[in-house]
């Protein structure tokens, strides 16, 4: 590949958003993003949290063609504090701007997987973005809370784990980050006594009594 392909960059527009190539587009990419948009309005209607299309609050979906490009532009973005990109971090939705790898090279990463789980990451960032842009940055509540409830939105890790009571709040207080299967457990365990809209709007404006509130 030479070096003017490699830096080429084009654009485009996917449901009325920006849609940006790194490298070579993928035509079968858009057809991914109108899935996951399609699947998370339906979820966001559904536990009723939004009257409008999430690609409203979307300004740019950025497409890697490849992980090395993918992690250049993260190690960019963190201004070199991250020096190794893990692995398994293909997609990232930060700023009303959603960034991710191509599916050929989310299938390297994960052979088994398929594009059913790319599909997913695509609806768990959009997730993220709906969430920072609707209550705010800082009141997206604790990290459990917030990748639990893109988890839930994605449909991922159903039925994986199962955790006690006191187990949850352990996660609830813990600082590190933990296990998103525990994660998505716990959100889909706490609507059962609680909705996802009073949630989201309790760890945005009192998140010091969230844990309480949630009975934990
Ligand atoms: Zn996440």
């Amino acid at each position: 590949m030479s070096c003017a392909s490699k830096s080429k960059i084009q654009a485009t527009q996917v449901s009325g958003v920006n849609l940006k190539w790194v490298g070579v587009p993928d035509n079968q990419f858009k057809e991914n993003l109108e899935l996951a948009f399609k699947r998370l309005n339906v979820f966001l209607e559904d536990e009723g949290l939004s009257q409008k299309p999430v690609q409203k609050l979307i300004d740019e979906v950025i497409h890697f063609e490849s992980k090395k490009l993918f992690d250049s532009e993260i190690k960019r973005l963190t201004n070199g504090q991250m020096k190794t990109v893990p692995k398994t971090y293909v997609a990232v939705g930060d700023d009303g701007i959603l960034r991710t790898i191509s599916l050929d090279a989310y299938l390297k990463v994960h052979p088994e997987h398929s594009i059913k789980d790319f599909v997913n990451i695509l609806v768990h960032e959009a997730a993220h973005i709906f969430h920072s842009k609707t209550y705010g940055n800082d009141g997206m509540g604790p990290v459990w809370f917030f990748e639990g409830f893109a988890i839930v939105a994605a449909d991922q890790y159903v039925d994986e784990v199962t955790l006690s009571k006191s187990e949850m709040r352990s996660i609830a207080v813990a600082k590190e980050r933990g296990n998103y299967k525990e994660y998505g457990f716990m959100v889909r365990e706490l609507q059962k006594s609680h909705s996802l809209v009073g949630m989201l709007q309790k760890a945005k404006d009192s998140p010091n009594e969230f844990t309480r509130y949630l009975g934990l």
